[in-house]
């Protein structure tokens, strides 16, 4: 398939040729992100992993091989170019290249996506709307984001644990359960490692994972996905105070990392983004409750918070804000309650800002045998089904607690992207299992 100079070698990244390099031969490689043929001149914006330059071919300027390859070149087509860099304060970056040679290495007959392809045809061909800008941007935010939670975790004593993906219990509740069949036994997709991380603070203290969980959530928002990055964290010895502390000083490190590193993927997205200034407060249940009504949302006492509720609150405050204790009916049987209130657990949810709303759940855990079978039964859920569980509670328990963050909703806050599922290369919703 391959034509032209066959002898193009690469030199440079593009994000390396920069006004510098006025005047000097460069070799690049990369896929052709825009294309325009004007007869005796073709106009190729070239892209690698790096970022984008424009480069011109002028058919008095290259020998006939690399003409040909040129011409054979179109969208997304792979391409090897040589050529002189020109100061061009039009172009992005300030440069172009004037090829001298050209060579095509896997030519793209029209490529599907085109700059009027609409969403459900993107999100169909997603294998290869990851090659676009936005995308491009959105996952290097991404991943910045997942180093910072990674360094911020190892630098601060956190030993990373891998939890099971199958699963033989319920840890969120069985309405947004996967079950499968495992061998003839019933088993269900993991929403949560947190039952195991919970056993590993009695080998490691500290521990956290970031990895997927699974919901099947019937409601198709703008913030579920039915697979996404869980990153949570679990400690022992922590109240429910030392907990926010932990949570807080870890996503204002990983937003730190990608405001510092990330400036230019921000930009592509259009996302105007300074990182929020510590401390978050720190509100009641009750608190948020009252503001809720104050902005119309029909809520009880009582009701864990909508979407609406979290959004009315959210907007209330420039940068995340904490909402703590609320009430134990509205949160799973594993939370412990306010000895000084029991009708309330020691939680607390993480809202991000801009009307996003919950980026992280977590709370003070009970460390009691008796309680947690009291509050298992009071659930109405077998006791036999926690058999494991209970023996953390038998062997040397101490008080302890965790938290799990979103991944995708986090990035999303961060880049400002409208629907979660631009915030994961391959998302998977209730409608959608490829690419
Ligand atoms: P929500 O009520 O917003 O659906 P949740 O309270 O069920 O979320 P938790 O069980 O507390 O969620 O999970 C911890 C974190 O995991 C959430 O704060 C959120 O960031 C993320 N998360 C939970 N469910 C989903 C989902 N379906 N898609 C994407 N992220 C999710
Ligand atoms: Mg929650």
């Amino acid at each position: 398939m391959s034509s032209g100079s066959g002898d193009v070698a690469r030199t440079h990244l593009i994000s390396q040729v920069g006004p510098d390099l006025e005047g000097q031969e460069v070799g690049l490689a990369g896929w052709v992100y825009r294309y325009r043929d004007l007869g005796s001149v073709i106009f190729i914006v070239l892209r690698d992993a790096t970022g984008i330059i424009q480069a011109v071919v002028r058919s008095e300027e290259v020998d006939p091989n690399s003409w040909e390859a040129a011409k054979k070149a179109d969208v997304e087509a792979s391409v090897k170019l040589a050529g002189v860099v020109r100061l061009d304060p039009r172009a992005p970056g300030g440069v172009e290249i004037r090829v001298t040679r050209a060579s095509l290495v896997g030519e793209s007959p029209d490529f599907p996506i085109k700059k009027d392809t609409g969403v459900e045809f993107r999100l169909d061909k997603r294998h290869l709307d990851i090659r676009s800008r936005r995308m491009w941007a959105a996952l290097k935010i991404r991943a910045e984001f997942i180093a910072g939670l990674r360094e911020w975790f190892d630098s601060n004593g956190f030993v990373s644990v891998e939890a099971p993906t199958f699963v033989s219990a319920a840890v969120e509740g069985g309405a947004t359960l996967f079950e499968l069949n495992y061998f003839g036994r019933k088993a269900y997709l993991t929403q949560s490692s947190q039952f195991y991380l919970e056993a590993a603070i009695f080998t490691f203290e500290k521990v956290y994972t970031i990895q997927p969980s699974f919901r099947a959530e019937k409601s198709r928002t703008r913030r579920h996905l039915t697979e996404f990055w869980h990153a949570e964290a679990e400690m022992a010895w922590h109240d429910l105070d030392a907990m926010m502390d932990v949570a807080e000083a870890l996503v204002d490190h990983a937003v730190q990392r990608v405001y510092e590193n990330r400036k230019e993927e921000l930009e592509i997205l259009g996302r105007k983004f300074e990182p929020p200034q510590r401390p978050y407060p720190r509100i009641s249940y009750d608190e948020a409750i009252d503001i809720a009504q104050s902005k119309g949302v029909q809520i009880e006492w009582g009701d864990d918070m909508s979407t609406e509720a979290e959004r009315a609150v959210s907007l209330e405050f420039d940068r995340p804000v904490f909402v703590y204790r609320y009430p134990k009916q509205a949160k799973a049987f594993y939370h412990a309650p306010d000895p000084a209130r029991p009708e309330v657990v020691l939680c607390a949810d993480l809202l991000a800002p801009e009307g996003i709303g919950e980026i992280i759940g977590g709370g003070q855990r009970i460390h009691s045998y008796d309680e947690l079978v009291a509050r298992i039964r009071e659930e109405g859920l077998r006791v036999e089904d926690y058999e494991w569980y209970l023996d953390l509670r038998r062997y040397g328990s101490v008080p302890h607690a965790g938290f799990g963050l979103g991944v995708e909703r986090t990035v999303r806050w961060i880049a400002g992207i409208p629907h979660i599922r631009d915030a994961v290369a391959f998302p998977r919703t209730p409608t959608r299992l490829t690419p």
